[in-house]
């Protein structure tokens, strides 16, 4: 792939916090930046471009496909095929095909485990009586969780026995899902890694990831021992994964640090919250790296840029700290320009770097 030269425009499917970083990044390497989204989001604040639609109407789609040297997400629940029929006329990275992958629980857990990765026992659920199937077979308790369009715990409900079946399968829409049983684990972690489109690839420190209420609260870099120890196995199954999708950009795999090893959970064809510490924390931020790697530039070195690195998220009125976190020395506050702080949505994060 030939470099895209400064002065190319990136089209970004998302308005979100990804895509206003993403555009940030990629305005820094001297990119413009277009959006295609359904309304405008915090991404449209520091992007030159806009194009409004929805994500699967074709005819827009190729209107703004028409203004980009190169598209990429920030946002995976997008329909499949208008981002293929998109493909034909302007490269999208990461490819179409890794995107289907991702989207769907039952696809990446096949795919991952095909390239040597272990997970938790699952089973495909689509109706009450394949769900009472997967319980006899998986045992409780266990976690129910729809196969598509689920994000920061949204779609899951927990079953500690047979008795609460018919309420999961309600809580989650009725619709198709997996069953998982519950992995007991010591922390949660995730591998943040870029390839680049000469197949190169790099990927950086693993975080020690801490949820709330299914949603990231804070990450920590270098994580504890018992994940670090876990790091190598993780990030070559990482690699093995973006190696064999033929993956440009980056590509997130979450795991669960577990007695038997790393246990993957899900992944996320694109740049991930759990990366966020990377902008003042790594040497190159991820943000950066996604932009080298869809526009086929050599990718920056991904190490520690200090000793210690924690990444908190600003969720909801959590925010409303931000003066006095303008005020703390050294702490990085970054917001995303959210008007309506609503529980339980990331309005900013802040970064803090020990030397
Ligand atoms: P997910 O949307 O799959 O990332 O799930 C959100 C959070 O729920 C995870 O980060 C874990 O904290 C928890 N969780 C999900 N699946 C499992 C599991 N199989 N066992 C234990 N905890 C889980």
């Amino acid at each position: 792939m030939k470099a895209l030269p400064p002065g190319s425009t990136i089209g970004i499917l998302g308005a979100g916090q990804l895509g206003r970083m993403l555009s940030v990044a990629a305005a820094q390497l001297g990119y413009r930046t277009h959006i295609f989204a359904p309304d405008s989001g915090p991404a449209n604040d520091v992007s030159a471009g806009y194009t409004r639609g929805a994500y699967d109407d074709a005819e827009a789609l190729a209107v703004f496909g028409s203004h980009c040297d190169v598209v990429t997400y920030e946002f995976e629940n997008v329909a499949a095929d208008p981002i293929a029929e998109l493909g034909r006329h302007v490269p999208v990275h990461p490819s179409p095909g890794a995107l289907a992958i991702a989207q769907d629980r039952i696809e990446e857990k096949r795919f991952v485990a095909e390239m040597g990765g272990r997970t938790a026992p699952w089973r495909p659920v689509r109706s009450p009586a394949e769900l009472d199937q997967a319980l006899a077979e998986i045992g409780c308790p266990a976690i129910l969780k729809t196969t598509r369009f689920g994000y920061d715990g949204k779609g899951q409900a927990r079953l500690m026995g047979p008795h609460d079946a018919a309420a999961a399968w309600e809580a989650i829409g009725a619709r198709p899902a997996i069953l998982e049983a519950l992995v007991a684990f010591e922390h949660e972690f995730s591998i943040v890694l870029a390839r680049g489109a000469d197949g190169t690839t790099a990927s950086w420190p693993p975080p020690l990831n801490e949820h709330r209420n299914g949603i990231l609260a804070r990450s920590t870099v270098p994580a504890p021992a018992a994940v670090a120890a876990q790091w190598t196995e993780a990030a070559a199954l990482a690699g093995r994964v973006a190696e064999a999708l033929g993956y440009v950009g980056v590509l997130t795999l979450e795991f669960f640090a577990s007695a038997d090893g790393p246990v993957f959970n899900e992944m996320a064809p694109r740049v991930h919250n759990s990366g966020h510490w990377t902008i003042e924390g790594a040497v190159t931020s991820q943000f950066e790296n996604h932009i080298r790697a869809i526009c086929g530039l050599p990718l920056g070195p991904t190490g520690l840029a200090g000793t210690r690195v924690e990444m908190e998220n600003l969720i909801g009125a959590q925010a409303d700290a931000w003066l006095t976190l303008a005020a703390e020395p050294g702490a990085h506050l970054h917001l995303y320009g959210k008007s309506e702080a609503r529980p339980g949505r990331k309005m900013g994060h802040v970064t803090r770097v020990e030397r």
